[in-house]
C-alpha cells in the first residue's frame, strides 16, 4: 500500500536516538537546546521554542498573545482542526474565513470580507495556514490585519522550508516571523519532517518568547533572577502564572536534529515529485493542480488536485476506493472546520463558497520523502488510464 504520506527514518536517525537513550538526558537536557538552534538556523527564526506537538504550539501562540475570553480569532475554514481550536481552548471565538476554491488558501480579499462581515466583534488576531506548504500574499495579508489591529499567527505546520518571496524580490523564510508575530510548526510523521509527536513557535519578540518557556513547563521558575518572592535556598521554585506541561524530550529532538540535516534533500525530493505529477497530470481533462504561487521556494507538503468528479462520472468515495483496491492511498485535506458537529453546534449553519467548491473537488496523492519515481509513475498510470 502507497501511503498519501509518510516520514523517512534511516540508520543516521536512529543512531542519534539510541545515543541519547544511553545518555543523562531523556528530557529538559541538552539536545532539547540543540534542536531549537538548529531549527532557528534553518528557518531563520530569532527565538525558537520547541514543544510537544503542533497543536500545543498553536495554543502557547495564543496564551503568549493574552487572547482569551471575548476575544474572537479568524481562521481560515480550510485547515486542520487544531488551527480554530487553539483559540478554543483559551476561550476565544472563532470567526471562519473563506479560501481561495483554486488554492485553499485564505487571501488578503477573503480576510477583508470576513473583518467586514464581524466589525461589531472583538476580532484579536488571524491564524494564517500555509497549505500544502503554499503561502499566499503575506504583505497584503499583514497589511490588512494590522489596518484592524490584528495579531497574526502563522500556522505553518506544512510549510517548513517555505522561503516566500515579497513584492521587492526580498526571500523571508517561513519561520523568521517577517509579517507575523508568531509561527507554529508541527513535527508530526506526516509533516515534512518527524520527530514522533514534536512542535515549535517562532518570534523576533524576546518577551513573548520567554513567557512560551515560562508557560510550556508549569508557569514556574528557577533562575535567582525571575525571582519575584523574597524566599530563597538551593530548592526554590517558583510559580508565576498557570502553565502546562508542553515540553518536547531529548528523545525527539534528537531525531528532530538528524531529520534536520536531511530537510532540504526532503524538500528537493518533494519538489521534483510535484513537477512529475504537474507534467504528467497536465494531459488529464478532469484533474487540476493547485494554482501555483510564486515563491522563491514552496516546500510542498501536500500534492492536492483538484478533481472534475462530474466530468469523470465517479464520486469522490468511490475514486478513493478504487484507488486504495490498487494500493494507493489518498486523503481530503480538508473538511470546511464549520462542518464539524461541535463548530455547528456552536456556531449554528456556515457556508462559505469558496471554502465548499475546493472542499467538492480536492483529493491529496501520496507525497512523502521515500516515494520513488516507479510508484509516482503507476499512480499517474492509474489516473490518467481509470478516470
Ligand atoms: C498537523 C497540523 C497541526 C497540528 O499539529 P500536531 O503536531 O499534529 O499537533 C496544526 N495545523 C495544521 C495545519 C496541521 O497540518
Amino acid at each position: 500500500m502507497i501511503p498519501y504520506g509518510r516520514h523517512h527514518i534511516d540508520q543516521q536517525d536512529i543512531d542519534q536516538v539510541i545515543e541519547v537513550l544511553k545518555g543523562d538526558w531523556l528530557t529538559c537536557g541538552p539536545i532539547v537546546e540543540a534542536f531549537e538552534s538548529e531549527l532557528a538556523r534553518k528557518v531563520r527564526a530569532k527565538h525558537v521554542v520547541s514543544c510537544s506537538n503542533g497543536t500545543t504550539a498553536l495554543h502557547l501562540a495564543m496564551l503568549a498573545l493574552n487572547i482569551g475570553v471575548n476575544d474572537v480569532v479568524l481562521v481560515p475554514a480550510i485547515t486542520f482542526l487544531a488551527s480554530a481550536n487553539a483559540a478554543r481552548y483559551v476561550g476565544a471565538d472563532v470567526v471562519f474565513v473563506d479560501v481561495d476554491s483554486k488554492t485553499g488558501l485564505m487571501t488578503p480579499e477573503t480576510l477583508k470580507a470576513a473583518i467586514a462581515a464581524n466589525k461589531d466583534k472583538n476580532l484579536k488576531a488571524v491564524v494564517n495556514v500555509h497549505l500544502a506548504g503554499q503561502c499566499e500574499n503575506l504583505e497584503e495579508i499583514y497589511k490588512v490585519s494590522r489596518q484592524h489591529g490584528l495579531l497574526i499567527i502563522e500556522d505553518a505546520a506544512h510549510a517548513l522550508g517555505t522561503i516566500y518571496t515579497d513584492e521587492r524580490g526580498q526571500d523571508h523564510s517561513v519561520g523568521a516571523n517577517s509579517f507575523s508575530d508568531i509561527t507554529t510548526f508541527s513535527f508530526h510523521p506526516v509533516k515534512t519532517i518527524a520527530m514522533g509527536e514534536g512542535g515549535a513557535i517562532t518570534t523576533q519578540d524576546s518577551q513573548i518568547a520567554a513567557r512560551l518557556k515560562l508557560l510550556r513547563s508549569h508557569g514556574m521558575v528557577r533562575e535567582v533572577s525571575q525571582w519575584q518572592g523574597d524566599e530563597r535556598g538551593p530548592w526554590y521554585y517558583e510559580m508565576q502564572e498557570l502553565g502546562y506541561n508542553y515540553r518536547i524530550s531529548d528523545i525527539n529532538c534528537a531525531l528532530g536534529i538528524s531529520q534536520l540535516k536531511k530537510l532540504e534533500s526532503f524538500i528537493a525530493k518533494r519538489s521534483n515529485m510535484v513537477a512529475r505529477y504537474d507534467q504528467a497530470l497536465a494531459l488529464s481533462s478532469s484533474i487540476t493542480p493547485l494554482t501555483k504561487l510564486a515563491a522563491s521556494r514552496t516546500a510542498w507538503h501536500l500534492y492536492i488536485i483538484l478533481m472534475d468528479f462530474a466530468k469523470i462520472e465517479c464520486s469522490r468515495t468511490e475514486l478513493m476506493k478504487q484507488l486504495k483496491d490498487k494500493g494507493i492511498g489518498t486523503q481530503v485535506h480538508y473538511i470546511p472546520l464549520y462542518h464539524q458537529p461541535y463548530y455547528k453546534k456552536l456556531y449554528g449553519e456556515i457556508i462559505l463558497p469558496g471554502a465548499e467548491a475546493y472542499y467538492a473537488s480536492c483529493l491529496s496523492l501520496p507525497l512523502y520523502a521515500g516515494l520513488t519515481q516507479g510508484q509516482q509513475d503507476i499512480i499517474i498510470k492509474v489516473l490518467l488510464n481509470d478516470f
